[in-house]
């Protein structure tokens, strides 16, 4: 087919893509993208971005490079073994697109990410191996109204769901019995986790991480454009005889993920700055009545006791990252009770506390609720810490 051309002679990086009719590189440079995962679809993710001229990227992944990633993964080398993975890709990213700016995050996404990165973000893709992380990036994207891209392979199998925040069905609307058996395993009754998830071990190639990550960045293109997309449906592609279709998901009435905060604010503190009950007092102002809770992101472990010796010890750390062994007392070995809060209306006595000595992630959501409020803020000075030189958004 001839190209149409249409005025814009002038040959640079991207003008193959401006003949495409519909296509603004604009859209594309401006678009803020979070990619959750530097594994094997993470690179295959990273590397279309980078190609494609998106130039603002967070990559979020915990773990190091070891010799077995090396298969699956195009922007790294040996002699990054060892590494952390979201330095090395966002090092790589940068010298695909050089006029990009790359901002790499080593932490566990369940934990280590306030809410306020989903909140940064246009469009989140995610290039995972559990459902765990999946149904946390779920929740986030929803409280945030933010699209986000699921992608899931094994063999030469793979699936993309596309999700779009107030359009059920959501991630957590496809989830079976057998998937909430298989999440609950991970976590004990208190809070605690049991083990360590086999992350990074399913059987994968590069092939079908290149066709899955394709597709998952062509939607997101796709959205940015206002082009129809596969929000709400699974694309499957089994690649023993390139067989693909599209399966329909049901909304679940019970879905616990369908709430968006309606309005969010940026606090010009930082979480060093303000005390709980300083909050508190904020969001009580901004309600006009003394009746609001704030509730956290997530359940804190607040402190374990001992049932035998009475022995209290303080922990403030979000839940499920402190594992079950760490619970048994370290005079007598019992069993300790674990105490959770997840909300603070003003009489419990950690109000004193600053809100970077919660066990919450920075640049993490605090939703302030009264009968007729409710107002999400973040603070957002230390939007700099989290999100480094990618342009935090305005206060
Ligand atoms: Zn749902
Ligand atoms: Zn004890």
């Amino acid at each position: 087919m001839e190209p149409v051309i249409r005025g814009e002679l002038q040959e640079d990086r991207y003008s193959r893509f401006r003949l495409i009719p519909w296509w603004d590189q604009t859209k594309i440079a401006n678009c803020r993208l979070l990619v959750i995962g530097a594994g094997a679809l993470g690179n295959e993710i990273l590397k279309n971005a980078a190609l494609l001229g998106f130039r603002k990227v967070i990559v979020v992944d915990l773990d190091r490079i070891d010799e077995s990633n090396l298969s699956r993964t195009i922007l790294y080398r040996s002699e990054d073994i060892g590494k952390f993975k979201a330095n090395v890709a966002a090092d790589a990213y940068q010298r695909i697109a050089t006029d990009s700016v790359v901002q790499p995050l080593v932490e566990n996404v369940v934990y280590g990410c306030g809410l306020g990165l989903f909140e940064w973000s246009d469009v989140i893709i995610a290039g995972l191996d559990n459902r765990e992380a999946r149904l946390w990036i779920n929740r986030c994207a929803w409280k945030v109204n933010r699209p986000w891209f699921d992608g899931a392979i094994e063999g030469i199998n793979g699936v993309v769901r596309v999700f779009a925040p107030g359009v059920p069905p959501c991630y957590e609307c496809t989830l079976g019995e057998m998937d909430w058996a298989l999440l609950e395993k991970r976590m004990s009754c208190n809070l605690l986790a049991l083990e360590q998830n086999d992350e990074g071990k399913a059987p994968t190639t590069p092939t079908i991480s290149s066709v899955i990550a394709g597709i998952q960045v062509q939607e997101a293109v796709k959205m940015i454009h206002g082009l129809p997309t596969l929000t709400g449906k699974g694309y499957i592609f089994e690649g023993l005889n390139h067989s693909s279709y599209t399966v329909e998901y049901t909304e679940n009435p019970d879905c616990m993920s369908h709430y968006t905060v309606p309005d969010i604010v940026h606090l010009p503190e930082s979480s060093r700055d303000l005390t709980l009950a300083q909050l508190l007092q904020r969001a009580r102002a901004d309600a006009g009545t003394d009746e609001v809770v704030i509730e956290f992101s997530r359940d804190v472990i607040q402190k374990f006791v001992c049932p035998s010796c009475g022995e209290e010890e303080e922990k403030y750390s979000p839940a499920g990252k402190l594992r079950l062994q760490e619970a048994s007392c370290p005079k007598d070995g019992n069993l300790r009770t674990v105490v959770s809060v997840h909300r603070f209306s003003g009489s419990e006595d950690f109000g004193y506390r600053r809100l970077d000595q919660l066990g919450l992630p920075l640049l993490d959501l605090f939703v302030a609720r009264s009968i007729t409020h409710e107002m999400g803020y973040i603070p957002y000075g230390d939007a700099s810490l989290v999100l480094g030189t990618v342009l935090p958004r305005e206060i």
